[in-house]
């Protein structure tokens, strides 16, 4: 069984402990990301959207989060979630260019690729001012502490999908 872990990290300027609004297995957090056909090896053109409180039951037993067939082969894969993994992005694991994961997929039949940063995040300031409900979809996030007189940032995000066996 292969399980793909979502790692991020990003440049935090006087801010530390970016994670979802809810904490990091936060129940209504949406992850948006496209899929690789493991068969036809096709990329889906609309990225797919999970989140925990959405779920499918399988045929058989259990639930997914996804079931979704391949356009071009008809092949069907599913996308489940495993919560309990992620940590929130400290500014220590920034600094050092490191990534923290954030959420553990379980992909049967595709492959997960190019994750897209959205909405619905949070971050306090190194003086301990919270920032919430946070949208990173335009690539980063700029405002000024008061507390901290001091101007704070979230820029170059980056995200890849590591293969856990
Ligand atoms: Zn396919």
């Amino acid at each position: 069984m292969v399980n793909y872990l979502l790692m991020i990290t990003a440049d935090l300027e006087n801010l530390t402990n970016l994670q979802p609004q809810g904490g990091c297995d936060d129940p209504s957090f949406s992850y948006f990301f496209n899929l690789i056909c493991g068969r036809c090896g096709e990329q889906t053109q609309r990225e797919t959207c999970v989140n925990l409180n959405e779920t499918v039951p399988l045929t058989g037993k259990g639930t997914a989060n996804l079931i979704q067939k391949c356009k071009f082969c008809g092949r069907e894969g599913t996308v489940s979630m495993i919560a309990g993994r992620g940590k929130p992005l400290t500014q220590e694991f920034a600094e050092e260019g490191k990534c923290v994961p954030l959420m553990l997929f379980d992909c049967r039949g595709y492959e997960p690729v190019g994750f897209v940063f959205g909405g619905g995040w949070k971050v306090e300031s190194v003086t301990g001012t919270r920032f919430e409900d946070i949208d990173l979809s335009g690539g980063d996030f700029a405002e000024y502490d008061e507390k901290g007189k001091c101007p704070v940032m979230i820029s170059n995000l980056r995200a890849t999908f590591d293969v856990v066996k």
